[in-house]
């Protein structure tokens, strides 16, 4: 008999998670083949949600819940929940039902043949999300596509079923800057996608603020493609080059003509452009050191306050 673990990260979902137990638990009695077990991991929630996951556990012995000591971001909550899986195949889904329970009997049949190691979602619209947001997020994955190597899917989500393999494949990288959905994709093997409807959140309200999605953005550039450093050394090489071609026509010029001392708003315009290029690819620079400096500390992806694994 198959076990399938479902890792559900949670973060003030106080009025959702009510509806996502009960929507689960019922497609989970129609998978009868199979068993099941929950992982609720509470990322540092500042609402009920800890005391309603420790209720359900009590008089659901599949649940179990791990529970931050603080916001470690919906990354680690993941992480946490795939190392502390015990199942053949591992779920992860949101606790607003905006990754359906219901497409969870189509996924498996999926995983189980042998041409596929998981199965991802995506979706085909993004109705009900700002029209700004949509733009942004459309331009990241084109963007990023275009820089890495990675095959990063636009509209992917981090609903996915995997198999054993392919879990300890995500959970062996243990990189600090997390970016799952570059992550999946480089671990490689086959994969399944299925296209759905979006479908807005069941209650409550998105913990991803336009600024955390564009730092979050910013985190899947740098950690999947060196693409930026590159592009700021061809920049600098450009400018050389351009500076010391108007060198020689300045040189030339003031030996047929004399000496012109116009062009001074020109000049300044020149240095000020060449001196933004300048900080901006320091900045570039900044980022990839940051993220090293972070890496090379080698700090934990998260603390447990308590769980109910022992
Ligand atoms: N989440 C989390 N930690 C965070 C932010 C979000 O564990 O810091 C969880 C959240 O509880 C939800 C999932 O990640 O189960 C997706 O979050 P949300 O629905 O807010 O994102 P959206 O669907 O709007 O992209
Ligand atoms: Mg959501």
């Amino acid at each position: 008999m198959d076990k399938i673990s479902l890792v559900v990260p949670c973060y003030n979902e106080q009025e959702a998670l009510p509806y996502f137990y009960e929507a689960a638990c019922k497609i989970v009695s129609e998978m009868s083949e199979q068993a099941f077990e929950f992982i609720f991991v509470d990322d540092g929630s500042k609402d009920n949600t800890l005391e309603i996951v420790k209720k359900i556990s009590v008089e659901d012995k599949r649940v179990k819940y791990i529970s931050f000591s603080r916001n470690f971001g919906k990354e680690s909550a993941m992480y946490a929940g795939l190392q502390n899986a015990t199942g053949d195949y591992v779920a992860i889904m949101d606790a607003d039902m905006q990754d359906p329970p219901s497409l969870l009997p189509e996924m498996y049949t999926y995983v189980t043949s042998e041409k596929y190691d998981s199965v991802a979602t995506r979706r085909v619209t993004r109705d009900g999300e700002p029209p700004i947001r949509s733009f942004f997020a459309r331009l990241f994955y084109k963007v990023i596509n275009k820089m890495s190597k990675t095959d990063i899917v636009d509209g992917a989500r981090d609903f996915r079923l995997m198999n054993r393999k392919m879990v300890d494949a995500v959970i062996s990288m243990e990189e600090y800057n997390r970016f799952s959905k570059g992550i999946f994709g480089w671990v490689g093997f086959n994969t399944k996608w299925l296209p759905y409807v979006n479908v807005e959140r069941v209650a409550g309200e998105t913990k991803w603020s336009f600024w955390k999605l564009f730092l979050y953005s910013l985190e899947g550039i740098v950690a999947f493609t060196t693409a930026p450093l590159a592009i700021s050394s061809i920049l600098g090489f450009t400018f050389c080059l351009l500076a010391f071609t108007f060198m020689i026509i300045i040189i030339i010029r003031t030996m047929l003509f004399g000496d012109p001392v116009g062009g001074w708003p020109s000049l300044i315009s020149v240095m000020l452009f060449i001196g933004g290029i300048q900080l901006f690819c320091t900045g570039i620079l900044g980022q990839y050191l940051s993220k090293a400096y972070l890496e090379t500390k080698k700090r934990p992806l998260y603390v447990i306050k308590e769980d109910n694994f022992s």
